[in-house]
């Protein structure tokens, strides 16, 4: 018999590891990633910038580079910034900083389920306010659970993932009126909606956005993540992040695309065009019903999901399944890949359902 371990911590307990569900398939388009890397000259500037890394040395803590491009890309300051190793990092962050014993977090499900754990993980209190069937956000309740002033923070996702509806800047207003909570607008997809609420940074405090390099920048395998805050919240959290978290080959790897970011435009714009096209075409399918969607992915419906998946799958199309997810019954979601991804996926799905 090997020698015994003691228990882990309490809070433990019911959580179940992050699992992706990422399965090698022909045809990838489970995560929301980008499917195009990143262009071929920027590989080049991004080899040559991380030749003059000394791998030998800490990284800049802060990444002020980074931190300076991407304040003077949204008319705000240093130090309204702070990097992290992926937007996972710093929602991870935002438990340990607003959240903990004692303290409350306002979820709007079905959403990010990352979120949930971080509060788990930091004996932080869930409080629910469930979307509507439809899966519009129940903006009145959410106010009213704001306004009665014991919730520490709350995370507005827009667009919101997996539904991909785009929440109203009128809401977030509201929201951000209704307490003095931390918000989150987690606008990780927003290059797809077009849409921010960041001018409102100019008249709230208790506003945080969270944005990544993941999705329409191409670099999920880099882990880059930023939130945009006033000082005193940037402040609050460079107390709990981990010094060095941000190595010095991603700060290098960010910068030179960051600098570039104009070369992702047209891959963007190709996205949007490619979402309507996916959307009208589920849409036009007999037992499929599909919701509008301002990200990178659509939302859809079909009767026996789970099995529909699994014939994707061994057809080579991976997407994502969310049939056995709370709220989520019998719901599937795809990315938006390249057309000819996104052609073979409708066909094959086609195909399946046409043989029912
Ligand atoms: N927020 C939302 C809503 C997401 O879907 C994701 C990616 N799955 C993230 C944040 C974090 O992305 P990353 O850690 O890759 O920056």
């Amino acid at each position: 018999m090997k020698h015994p371990v003691r228990q882990s911590a309490p809070n433990l307990a019911d959580i179940e590891p992050y699992d992706p569900k990422y399965i090698p398939a022909e045809v990838m388009i489970s995560a929301n990633e980008n499917p195009h890397d990143v262009p071929a000259d920027l590989r080049r500037k991004i080899e040559s910038a991380i030749r003059a890394v000394d791998f030998n040395r800490y990284p800049d803590p802060l990444a002020n580079d980074l931190r300076d491009q991407i304040a003077h890309a949204n008319g705000l300051d240093r130090d309204n910034v702070i990097v992290g190793n992926g937007g996972d990092e710093l929602l991870f962050n935002l438990a340990l900083t607003y959240g903990g014993p004692g303290r409350a977090f306002l979820n709007i499900p079905p959403t990010f389920s990352v979120y949930v754990n971080n509060a788990q993980l930091t004996n932080t209190r869930v409080v629910e306010v469930p979307r509507r069937a439809d899966f519009s956000i129940d903006e009145d309740a959410v106010i009213a659970r704001l306004a009665q002033g014991d919730i520490d923070y709350t995370i507005i996702t827009s667009p919101n993932n997996p539904t991909g509806d785009v929440a109203s800047e009128a809401f977030v207003r509201r929201a951000l009126e209704a307490s003095d909570a931390l918000v989150m607008v987690d606008e990780a997809y927003f290059e797809f909606s077009c849409t921010t609420v960041r001018p409102l940074l100019a008249e709230y405090d208790n506003l945080v956005i969270l944005r990544t390099f993941s999705k329409a920048f191409s670099l999920a395998g880099v882990r880059m993540g930023y939130l945009l805050a006033n000082e005193c919240v940037i402040n609050e959290f460079k107390k709990v992040r981990q010094p060095y978290s941000v190595d010095a080959v991603s700060q290098a790897i960010a910068g030179v695309v960051y600098e570039n970011r104009s070369a992702f435009a047209p891959g963007i714009d190709a996205i949007i065009a490619e979402r309507a096209r996916v959307t009208e075409a589920l849409g036009a399918i007999e037992g499929v019903q599909v919701w509008p969607s301002g990200a990178n992915y659509l939302l859809f419906r079909v009767e026996g999901a789970g099995e529909v998946w699994k014939q994707l799958l061994d057809a080579g199309v991976l997407i994502r399944d969310f049939s056995r997810s709370a709220r989520l019954e019998n719901c599937l979601r795809v990315s938006i890949g390249s057309a000819e991804e996104n052609t073979r996926f409708l066909d094959t799905l086609t195909q399946i359902l046409g043989q029912r």
